[in-house]
């Protein structure tokens, strides 16, 4: 298998190694003594390469896993033995950002904390703000529907893709329709937004790119509970103000974040953007419509933009060595009617016994996220699975049974495995349709969307 592959990549570019994503509970089985198992990591360079791989796995029946950044957190890059994981650092070229459409053209490799500072120094900017960034490639950031801290401004990444260069597992090249917009049949490169790599290997994006804003002002508030800041942000959305960042804490999350407030009491950080007119003029229409609520000033809005990339795989993997750590996030999302009662039946399911938080983000019109962490040590590694077992069953049903999506950007990979099928119900034979249409002989990664194999 090796010497085949190093025909078609060069010896230099085959590795053998474990290859794994930063699922909580992938880690925790590390630590509980059972390792990922050493893969072929395969670093193809150009086009005709990737063809050549996908179009050798199809036919030796080799399943193949795309990898980015590996900063997943849901298990969807966890090679097993026998398979092959496919490198996408080589693609790391940004072939173009052209300012006065407002696109830019880049590979799938490209780190996409790099490409906002190259889009930056040209006063751009993508908007696309994963608290992850810095890990990221944009190909990753593609295949798992991410969204970023300034979602509310810009949208996701399915907002930000005018067009995808993909490679089927037949060794099929798809290269990127016209833009801006087409009605020339459905956008079908939309199906590798999302798709984890199941369907082919994205190549390159066209992305839609924003002048960056003249000013920026951000102010933090203390609203009395969840219920009224989940109103003021339904208010200033459904005010028509795109706020760049918009952020409430509940009061576990906001005591944990370092705000002094009062008993029940939600920290609630917003920014607004633009012209330094119109940022300030929304500025003042959002400080109308939080109403009664308590002013902080400028600094919880510094102190968030200090601190917005701290959430690192470092971190993670710190706080998860010793035997006995669980820690996980689950990010749901759901209309502002049925947010107060998803927040009490999350809360009440994740909070066995550690730190259990919740703030709100990424917010639209019809609704919102709400992004719950909880972590803790429990006195033994079943202990600790089993508490973390049960904090997921309990977040799981509440969002199934309230009618909220199980995820709002993490995606699916091997941890919602056992529910997506009870979200996307009859998508999911839409899904394998196009999955065994494209992939007939089951190459591509094997453990996307829960597994199709
Ligand atoms: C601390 C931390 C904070 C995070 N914050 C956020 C956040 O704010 N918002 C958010 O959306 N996510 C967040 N994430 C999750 C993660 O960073 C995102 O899912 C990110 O998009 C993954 O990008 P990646 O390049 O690391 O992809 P990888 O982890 O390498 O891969 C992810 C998936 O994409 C597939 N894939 C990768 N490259 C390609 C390609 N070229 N073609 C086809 N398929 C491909 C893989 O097979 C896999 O299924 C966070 C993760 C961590 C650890």
């Amino acid at each position: 298998m090796r010497t085949e592959l190093e025909k078609i990549v060069g010896a230099a570019a085959v590795d053998e190694r474990p290859v794994r994503d930063l699922w909580p509970l992938g880690i925790m089985d590390e630590r509980a003594g059972n390792p990922a198992p050493k893969v072929l990591l395969v670093r193809p360079a150009g086009r005709d390469q990737v063809a050549a791989v996908l179009r050798w796995a199809t036919a030796n029946n080799v399943a193949v896993t795309p990898v980015g950044g590996a900063t997943g957190v849901c298990g969807a890059v966890s090679p097993q033995a026998g398979e092959i994981a496919v490198d996408m650092s080589a693609f790391d070229r940004v072939f173009e950002i052209d300012e006065t459409n407002l696109v830019c053209r880049c590979e799938a490799g490209v780190n996409g904390y790099a490409l906002e500072q190259q889009l930056n120094a040209r006063g751009l900017t993508l908007g696309h703000y994963p608290s992850s960034l810095p890990g990221t490639t944009v190909g990753g950031l593609v295949a798992t529907r991410s969204s970023g801290q300034e979602s509310s401004r810009y949208g996701s990444i399915e907002d930000m893709v005018l067009g995808l260069a993909v490679v089927l597992p037949d060794g099929t090249y798809a290269a990127p329709r016209p833009g801006p917009r087409s009605a020339a049949g459905p956008a079908l490169h939309q199906l590798f937004v999302g798709a984890e790599g199941g369907l082919g290997i994205v190549l390159d994006a066209v992305l839609r790119v924003h002048r960056l804003p003249e000013a920026t002002l951000g102010r933090g508030y203390a609203l009395a509970d969840v219920r009224a800041g989940l109103e003021c942000m339904r208010l200033v959305m459904q005010s028509g103000i795109r706020p760049l960042v918009m952020r409430l804490y509940d009061p576990e999350d906001s005591a944990f974040n370092g705000y002094e407030l009062g008993a029940g009491e939600c920290a609630l950080v917003v920014a607004t953007a633009g012209s330094r007119k119109v940022a300030e003029a929304e500025a003042a229409e959002v400080t109308r419509l939080a109403g009664e609520a308590r002013g902080l000033g400028e600094q919880p809005w510094e102190r968030w933009l200090a601190h917005r990339f701290d959430l690192s795989a470092e971190r993670m993997r710190a706080f998860l060595a010793p035997a006995g750590a669980y820690l996980d996030t689950i990010e749901l999302a759901a209309p502002w009617t049925v947010l107060p009662e998803l927040h009490a039946r999350v809360k009440a399911a994740i909070g066995v016994g550690g730190l259990a938080l919740c703030h709100f983000s990424h917010a639209y019109e019809q609704g919102c996220c709400a992004y719950f962490s909880f972590a803790g040590a429990a006195g033994t590694e079943d202990e600790a699975r089993a508490t973390y077992g049960r904090a997921w069953e309990g977040a799981m049903t509440s969002a199934l049974e309230l009618g909220a999506t199980i995820t709002h950007h993490h995606g699916v990979g091997q941890a919602r495995a056992r529910w997506v099928g009870d979200e996307m119900g009859g998508w999911m034979r839409v899904w394998r349709a196009v999955k065994e249409g494209l992939d007939p002989e089951g190459t591509m990664n094997p453990r996307a969307l829960g597994g199709s194999r």
